[in-house]
């Protein structure tokens, strides 16, 4: 299957499903003199589900990458012009959450596809009405409290 963002690559299916909210309700479960708790209710309509082909290259978006990449170069940059350890302090500050965010991109891609696809289709389908959006995994959840 070729990815449909770019259109060159081979890619994996990402399905995810989405809907509209048509009603919000809050009720008062209970009261005391000082605190109130209330159960805020949302209603949706499915709207139905997509899914978009998307490429590993697509997926991994390319600008960590490159920041990670350029955050290196300038560290051995610095290294060899004899760095003072506050610089490197900061580099360090400054680079550690891209490795984190690439990390916690490699360990869960599947969702990070899914948020992908989402992402690719929002502004479409927000044009025919819809205003929510579900990963599979939030979806088998919301049918469970269907009732
Ligand atoms: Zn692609």
């Amino acid at each position: 299957m070729i990815c449909q963002k770019c259109n060159t690559n081979q890619g994996v299916p990402y399905t995810f499903y989405y809907g509209r909210m048509v009603d919000k309700k809050s009720e008062t479960i209970s009261q005391t003199a000082n605190d109130e708790v209330f159960r805020i209710t949302e209603y949706f309509t499915l709207g139905g589900q997509e899914s978009v082909v998307l490429c590993s290259k697509c997926l991994r978006g390319g600008c960590v990458f490159w920041l990670l990449v350029v955050g290196l170069f300038f560290i051995g940059l610095l290294l060899s012009f004899g760095l003072s350890s506050v610089l490197y302090f900061l580099l360090i500050s400054i680079l550690a959450p891209v490795v984190i965010s690439i990390a916690e991109y490699n360990s869960d891609s599947k969702t990070k596809g899914v948020q992908k696809a989402i992402e690719f289709r929002k502004t479409a389908l927000m044009q025919q009405g819809f205003d929510t959006f579900w990963t599979p995994q939030q979806y088998a959840n919301l049918r469970k409290n269907i009732n």
